[in-house]
């Protein structure tokens, strides 16, 4: 028998957030629209980078001159912010369709098996609690949820709080979005630490641009003794491209 999520989708059949076709949030064919960033991609946050001289560090240029992430091992992303990415992602952002973060998650597994391989958290990017509030869940917690469950990991929101409200960073440059970000992210209280100390930890966001959010969520639980902490979004903007300004 159905549940009555599976009730609801028989009288009204889901229909794919970015095609419309009915049957699926997001269809499969939107889906597979949905490919991994385009090689080279730097070691370290996951950037690409020109084909025609990536270095034998495998750094780009701004992890190879310190202006890359501070504390966090890495980054990696699903795909890339565009295409069919875009009206997925604001959907599950900004027109509550909550159910969105599963058709999206799966794609995360694969960066993750290839790059970070294990953990043993599951932390996302905990928003503002006022901006909570407003929107009545947080997308990056969905996605998480989604992406921890297939993989048998734990999912923990009770050790990381956003401290401070955070101006919108999409005008800002990469130094300004630092400055921005900075002391954002503390511990919910002392007492995270137990639970943080020796953990290899995954921090789970939507989309990231420069990677000044995750890497701020970072800086506490490295503080705290995690003994690494990644980060897994799972869009980023392409470099230069149109969408980079627009990103939400
Ligand atoms: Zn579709
Ligand atoms: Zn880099």
């Amino acid at each position: 028998m159905p549940g009555l999520s599976g009730l609801l989708d028989m009288i009204f059949p889901p229909r794919c957030v970015v095609c419309q076709r009915v049957g699926a949030m997001v269809c499969a064919s939107c889906l597979s629209s949905m490919e991994p960033p385009e090689a080279p991609i730097c070691v370290r946050c996951g950037q690409t980078m020109p084909a025609t001289n990536s270095p034998a560090s495998g750094l780009c240029a701004d992890c190879a001159s310190g202006r890359g992430p501070k504390h966090l091992d890495g980054i990696r992303v699903a795909t890339s912010y565009t295409g069919a990415v875009r009206p997925a992602i604001l959907a599950l952002k900004f027109r509550g369709q909550q159910r969105v973060a599963a058709c999206l998650a799966p794609l995360m597994t694969a960066p993750f098996q290839s790059y970070i391989h294990s953990a043993d958290m599951v932390i996302p990017v905990p928003l503002h609690a006022s901006r909570r509030r407003e929107r009545g869940y947080n997308q990056a917690e969905l996605l998480a949820r989604a992406f921890a469950a297939s993989q048998g990991l734990p999912v923990r929101t009770d050790v990381l709080v956003r401290a401070r409200a955070t101006e919108a960073q999409t005008h800002l440059s990469q130094i300004e979005r630092r400055r921005n970000m900075a002391g954002a992210f503390a511990l919910s209280d002392p007492m995270a630490v137990k639970n943080i100390a020796g953990k290899r930890i995954v921090l789970v966001d939507d989309v990231t641009t420069t990677g000044s959010t995750l890497d701020a969520a970072a800086e506490p639980l490295h503080a705290a003794g995690a003994a690494a902490v990644w980060g897994l979004a799972f869009a980023r903007p392409l470099v230069g491209g149109s969408d980079a300004n627009d990103a939400p």
